[in-house]
């Protein structure tokens, strides 16, 4: 069979939990786990008679959400009521937004591997509350929990614009990097606080006319490697199935797939996707929330430097690769430790050495941010001013912020301390060069023969002066000492 021309047309739907302390209509509080049922009230499972009242907060970090997200955000916006009957919704409407959504119109700009950067237009961002949990752990019966029921969830719709797995990941990854900036949500996979629908389809090209195939839609995927393999599974599905029954965009529509986690596939849920009449109208219990410049301009400037503009300055005002300056601001902390010691005047290679080699791994086995280790922004530029004025070496760096972490001393001062303190006092490792020559004459004269054993020869008097002075010359110093010395004695 012939190879064909194809290619991969993604669209993303994203909910976000946002990061508020009680729900989006009542004042019950946001949580993961814990007794089933504990955290509800009668606003959240709709009793009768009773009345939402938006939760301002989460109205908030939804416009600064989408101030990043380069959205427009219209003066006026109501809620709407989405109609289904669902066990784990109880009042049988979900309040949402419908035709008047809280913005529209914006990108998001993810890195590629090539250090460029894409531009993904957004449709739409609107508000909307989640509903309970079904769990079916009780043998032959299935519970409702209600606790999430009512949890804000800012729901994200991109254009068709991604063309690849490794582009979905990318995006996802990025939004997870822009709603932990704006501390608008913890963005924790693992806890459902963002959850993926990407719409997949292709277009192929077979003698010279193009072909759209059937779209896949794909529920609730909550880990990055589940989107990216979801993607690259329903490329090869579709292709397979196009060249073997030809079917079209047209013939087959949108099918809805879930992921199996354990085989690292996609299943068909519904063959045909029923006709929706989710019978949307206002919510005649809330009043539309009008947005005036001032409210608006608040909010703006609550808005920070932006992860990928803080990457690409990293990259392009200190010198930094790509991917140091990628893993420098994966975390907001992380980045500004890094950016203000920077700032102090150290040298941005070196501190990012230090972060890099030791910090972030400190972290990661702490389970915390570099920036919250107890080491301050100031320490951490004096540590590395130290290394390049050859004060300590490198792997002293390492022990003295080891060091740093678990006490409130400067740099300078364990440096001492632990005895890591450098000497580049020429005349004190004169002496111990002189005497290192005087006694290993056979070295020497290999070293001044030039031949093969010089080099090796050089490596064993240069070891020996750092045996004698206990580790502590500049290696430098030392060097050059020897080269002038063998040189000298020609
Ligand atoms: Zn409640
Ligand atoms: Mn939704």
């Amino acid at each position: 069979m012939s190879e064909l021309e194809y290619k991969v047309i993604v669209g993303l739907e994203i909910h976000v939990q946002l990061a508020t302390r009680t729900k989006m209509f009542c004042s019950c509080g946001l949580g993961f786990g814990g007794e089933a049922n504990t955290r509800v009230c009668p606003v959240c499972i709709g009793m009768p008679g009773v009345l939402p009242v938006m939760n301002k907060q989460a109205f908030e970090y939804s416009v600064l959400a989408a101030l990043a997200l380069n959205c427009n955000i219209p003066s006026f916006t109501k809620w709407d009521r989405k109609s289904y009957y669902y066990p784990d919704l109880p009042k049988n409407y979900q309040i949402s937004q419908y035709d008047l959504p809280m913005s529209e119109h914006g990108y998001i700009e993810i890195p590629l591997e090539d250090g460029t950067t894409k531009k993904i237009r957004i449709l739409r961002a609107h508000l909307e509350e989640d509903a309970g949990k079904n769990t079916h752990t009780f043998g032959n019966f299935s519970a409702i929990d209600l606790n999430r029921t009512g949890t804000p969830l800012l729901e994200i719709v991109t254009e068709p614009d991604l063309s690849s797995g490794a582009e979905v990941k990318a995006l996802a990854v990025e939004l997870q990097r822009i709603v932990r900036y704006l501390g608008v949500s913890h963005g924790d996979m693992q806890k459902g606080h963002m959850r993926f629908e990407p719409n997949i389809n292709l277009e192929i090209i077979k003698e010279g006319k193009a072909y759209r195939t059937p779209i896949t839609e794909v529920k609730n995927l909550n880990s990055f490697r589940a989107l990216e393999g979801s993607v690259k599974y329903e490329t090869v599905r579709q292709l397979d199935e196009f060249m073997e029954t030809g079917v079209t965009f047209g013939m087959g529509n949108k099918r809805t797939f879930g992921w199996d986690d354990v085989n690292e596939c996609t299943v068909l849920q519904r063959e045909k996707e029923e006709a929706h009449d989710y019978r949307y109208f206002p919510d005649p219990d809330l009043v539309p929330v009008e947005m005036n410049d001032e409210w608006l301009a608040e909010i703006k400037g609550q808005l920070c430097e932006l992860p990928i503009q803080k990457q690409q300055r990293f990259v392009d005002e200190y010198k930094l690769s790509e991917y140091d300056a990628a893993v420098l601001t994966g975390d907001r902390a992380t980045a500004e430790f890094f950016d203000g010691a920077v700032k102090l005047g150290a040298d941005a290679k070196r501190v990012c050495n230090i972060l890099t080699q030791t910090g972030l791994k400190m972290a990661n086995e702490k389970g915390c941010s570099a920036a919250e280790l107890g080491v301050s922004v100031e320490n951490l530029a004096t540590l590395a001013k130290m290394v390049d004025a050859g004060d300590i070496n490198a792997n002293a760096a390492t022990k003295i912020f080891e060091e740093m972490t678990a006490s409130d001393k400067g740099p300078a001062v364990l440096a001492g301390k632990l005895n890591l303190v450098q000497k580049s006092d020429a005349g004190e490792i004169e002496g111990f060069v002189d005497e290192v020559l005087g006694a290993n004459a056979e070295a020497v004269a290999e070293a001044k023969s030039g031949s093969k054993k010089s080099k090796k020869a050089m490596g064993f008097l240069m070891g020996q002066v750092m045996q004698k002075s206990k580790g502590q010359a500049n290696p430098q110093v030392v060097s050059q000492l020897l080269n002038k010395k063998l040189g000298e004695s020609e």
